[in-house]
């Protein structure tokens, strides 16, 4: 929970002073509504202080996912995006599950269901034994195709108890290179975007699958084409700003930047980590945190003491979430901004994060 004060949000910049009565309105409305309902918000670390303070958890996906299992509730308003509610939706299906707006999407969940299963096959041809691990961004068509899900958070202890050589990772590139690197297994890049070429991909990654057996590696990571375009744009100079202007800070980054820039943290982590991380180190008073805004915000509120570089990024996804839509999601219960997934689908996704979180906790 974030406790946190209108005056609060104005003195800080996060809140024009002319919304600061509606805003006050809509937090007593939806809390209202909340307990009349007997509704559940969850909302992710990435939402604006605003509708983190009217959550009744705040967290990274995984965490949201868990707490999805055991909801005592009638009905759930998810602010974060799609994949979030549907995955909620996955492991509660007996719940009414809404999301306030249709643009809260995410770009790098956009995989097509059949060019998994062709790379899957491409894989078979070549002999090797693998599983399929999933980034929990993605959509439960996708999952119900893979051995086991994973976050940030979890998917290199994911990758450690999967029993096999081999991970197609699917679908952010960066994170498989964290997995990768971690596992001590070589990292085998992706094709470009919508451009697989069995042949030429054969051909590009025959010399590093030689390399790694050459080395005695563990196995191998095959990377799909997906970014997050949040933290894949950010870049390497945006840590060196830091180091040259203040070369104590801690440098922190989400495993969905580029190695370049993992490489170049002093840590690499997912968004509940890092809050963890500020909490525990009371010593750490100046830190870079380079993920999405909402989290860096919602840390300096929680830590005056400390100082806060932000070469953060916004994300337009989960900025489509406001007080406006929520409090118009819980009052109407719309049917456009109902969540479901068709049951054989959905059956398949749980599968998948039941393996997540058996193998995670
Ligand atoms: S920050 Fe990136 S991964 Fe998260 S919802 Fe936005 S686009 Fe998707």
């Amino acid at each position: 929970m974030f406790d946190v004060s209108i005056e609060r949000l104005v003195r800080g910049g996060h809140l024009e002073e002319s919304r600061a009565a509606r805003t006050q309105f809509l937090w007593d409305e939806i809390r209202r509504l909340k307990r009349d309902k007997h509704a559940f918000i969850p909302a992710h670390n990435y939402q604006v202080p605003e509708v983190q303070a009217i959550a009744d958890t705040v967290g990274d996906s995984f965490e949201l996912a868990v707490r999805a299992r055991n909801v005592d509730a009638r009905l759930v308003v998810f602010c974060g995006v799609r994949f979030m509610a549907e995955g909620c939706y996955t492991l509660a299906p007996h719940l009414p599950v809404y999301l306030p707006s249709q643009r809260a999407l995410c770009s790098l969940a956009e995989v097509d269901a059949d060019e998994l299963e062709e790379r899957q096959e491409f894989l078979r041809g070549l002999g090797r034994k693998f599983v399929t691990m999933t980034y929990v961004n993605t959509y439960a068509d996708v999952k119900a195709l893979s051995d086991a899900c994973c976050t940030s958070s979890n998917a290199v202890r994911i990758a450690e108890r999967l029993a096999a050589p081999d991970i197609l990772f699917v679908p952010d590139q960066n994170l498989a290179y964290q997995v990768a690197f971690k596992t001590k297994r070589t990292y085998l890049p992706p094709p470009d975007p919508h451009a697989f070429h069995p042949k030429e991909y054969r051909e590009r990654i025959e010399p590093l699958l030689r390399e790694g057996e050459r080395q005695g590696l563990v196995g191998n990571v095959f990377a799909w084409e997906g970014a997050c375009h949040v933290h894949h744009n950010m870049t390497v100079a945006d840590i060196a700003t830091i180091r040259r202007d203040d070369p104590t800070a801690v440098v922190i980054v989400h495993g969905e930047v580029r190695p370049e820039l993992q490489q170049a943290a002093d840590e690499v982590m997912s968004t509940s980590q890092m809050a963890k991380y500020v909490e525990t180190h009371p010593e750490k008073t100046r830190l870079a945190i380079l993920t999405e805004c909402g989290l860096v915000v919602r840390l300096e509120l929680e830590h005056p003491e400390k100082q806060f570089y932000k070469p953060c990024r916004l994300c337009e996804h989960m900025k489509a979430i406001d007080l406006e839509n929520v409090y118009l999601t819980l009052r109407d219960e719309p049917p456009e901004c109902r969540v479901t997934v068709p049951e054989e689908v959905r059956a398949g996704a749980a599968r998948a994060m039941e393996r997540m979180i058996e193998l995670a906790t």
